[in-house]
C-alpha cells in the first residue's frame, strides 16, 4: 500500500493557472533559457580552473587550501544548479540536454540514476513523510522528524549533525551508490537497477570520477596527500550540501505530518503538503539565488520542479499570493542566518530527551 494525498482543491489549480498566466503574460520560456546555458558553462568554466590548478598547479599548503575549497564550491555549484535542474526537466524541454546535464552529478561522485528515484520520486512526493522520504533518514544517528526513535546521542546532535554532514559526500560516494546498485533499494524502498544504457552511464560515471578524484592526482602526488585532499574537497562539499538541503525542510516552522495509519492516507492534498513541509530562506540575497540554484525558494521549486530555477523570484511573490488567498501558510526566513539558527533549532528540539509524565 502506498501513501497516498487528499484530492487536489482549488488552491492548486490556482496556483497553477497563476504562473501559466505568468509565462503566458511575459512570453517567457519556462526552460532552455539562454541565461541557464550561459551559467552552466561559467560553473563548468570554475570546476574545470579549479581543478586544474589544485591538481596541476597549486604548492605549498596554501595554494592547495585555496584551490581545494574553490574546487568544492564549484561541485556544489553542478550539484545545486545544473544536475538539480537537468534531472527534474526543469533545465531543457530535450530529454537528452536533460539527462546530460544531470549526468553532471556523475561526474562529481554520486549516480543521477539513484538521484532520481531518491529525490525526483521519494524526497519530492514525500517530503518530510517519515518512512517515504530518504533525506530525513540519516540513521541512528541524527532525528530529524518527530516519528523517529529518540536517543541518548541525539541530545547532542545540534552540534555534531553539522560535521556529520560532512561526511555525507564520501559516503555517497564511496558506499551508497555501490550498495544501492547491489541491492536494488535506496533507503526503505527497492527501485530496479540501472540495466542497458542506464548501466553504462553509471560505470563511466563511476569511472570519470575516480579517475578525476584519485587516478590522475596518483601519477602526481603521493598517495597521502591525495588522500587528504580528497577527504577535505569531499568534507566541505558534504557540509555545502548537506545543509542547504536541510534548510527548506528541518527546520522549526516546516510541519512533519504522517498519514494515518490505517489507509496511509495524508490529510492534506499534495500541493499543500509541499507548502506546509518547506520553507524559503534569503529570497532577497542576490549572491546566494545566484549560487543556490533556487534551493533558497524551494516552495516554488517543491510545486514547479520542471520550471527552470531563474524563474524561481519572480514565482515566489505569485506563490505567497495564492497561499495567502487560499489560507495555505507560506514561510519564509529573511536571511540564511535565520534558516541556519532554526535549523540548529529544530536539531536540538529533536535531540531533547522526552519529557516525564505529569505525575497523576
Ligand atoms: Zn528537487
Amino acid at each position: 500500500m502506498h501513501i497516498t494525498f487528499e484530492r487536489a482543491t482549488a488552491f492548486q489549480q490556482e496556483v497553477k493557472a497563476r504562473v501559466a498566466d505568468y509565462f503566458a503574460t511575459t512570453g517567457l520560456r519556462p526552460r532552455d533559457l539562454p541565461r541557464m546555458y550561459l551559467k552552466t558553462a561559467a560553473i563548468f568554466a570554475w570546476f574545470a580552473l579549479s581543478y586544474v590548478l589544485l591538481v596541476f598547479v597549486a604548492r605549498g599548503w596554501w595554494q592547495v587550501t585555496a584551490a581545494a575549497a574553490s574546487l568544492a564550491l564549484a561541485m556544489a555549484a553542478i550539484g545545486f544548479n545544473i544536475q538539480h535542474d537537468g534531472a527534474h526537466g526543469g533545465y531543457s524541454a530535450s530529454k537528452l540536454v536533460g539527462r546530460v546535464m544531470a549526468f553532471a552529478l556523475d561526474v562529481i561522485g554520486g549516480s543521477s540514476y539513484f538521484w532520481r528515484w531518491k529525490h525526483n520520486v521519494l524526497h519530492h512526493t514525500y517530503p518530510n513523510i517519515e518512512g517515504a522520504d530518504d533525506d530525513i533518514n540519516v540513521g541512528a544517528l541524527g532525528r530529524l522528524a518527530p516519528q523517529q526513535p529518540r536517543y541518548r546521542l541525539h541530545r547532542f546532535q545540534h552540534v555534531y549533525m553539522w560535521l556529520l554532514y560532512g561526511l555525507i559526500t564520501v559516503k555517497w560516494q564511496l558506499v551508497d551508490d555501490f550498495k544501492e546498485l547491489i541491492e536494488g533499494r535506496v533507503g526503505t524502498r527497492d527501485v530496479p537497477r540501472p540495466k542497458d544504457g542506464e548501466l553504462v552511464l553509471f560505470v563511466v560515471g563511476k569511472v570519470v570520477f575516480f579517475s578525476l578524484a584519485f587516478l590522475i592526482p596518483l601519477l602526481l602526488h603521493p598517495w597521502w596527500a591525495v588522500l587528504v585532499v580528497y577527504a577535505g574537497t569531499s568534507f566541505g562539499l558534504g557540509i555545502l550540501l548537506g545543509v542547504v538541503f536541510q534548510l527548506a525542510h528541518c527546520v522549526e516552522e516546516a510541519d512533519f505530518p504522517a498519514p494515518s495509519s490505517d489507509t496511509l492516507r495524508m490529510a492534506a492534498e499534495w500541493a499543500v503538503h509541499q507548502v506546509h513541509t518547506t520553507v524559503d530562506f534569503a529570497r532577497h540575497s542576490r549572491l546566494l539565488t545566484l549560487y543556490l540554484g533556487g534551493l533558497n525558494y524551494q516552495i516554488e521549486h517543491h510545486l514547479f520542479p520542471h520550471i527552470c530555477h531563474l524563474h524561481y523570484p519572480k514565482l515566489a511573490p505569485i506563490v505567497e499570493d495564492v497561499c495567502r488567498r487560499f489560507g495555505v501558510r507560506y514561510q519564509a526566513h529573511p536571511s540564511l542566518r535565520a534558516a541556519l539558527a532554526s535549523h540548529y533549532r529544530w536539531l536540538r528540539e529533536m535531540g531533547r530527551p522526552a519529557a516525564d509524565p505529569e505525575p497523576a
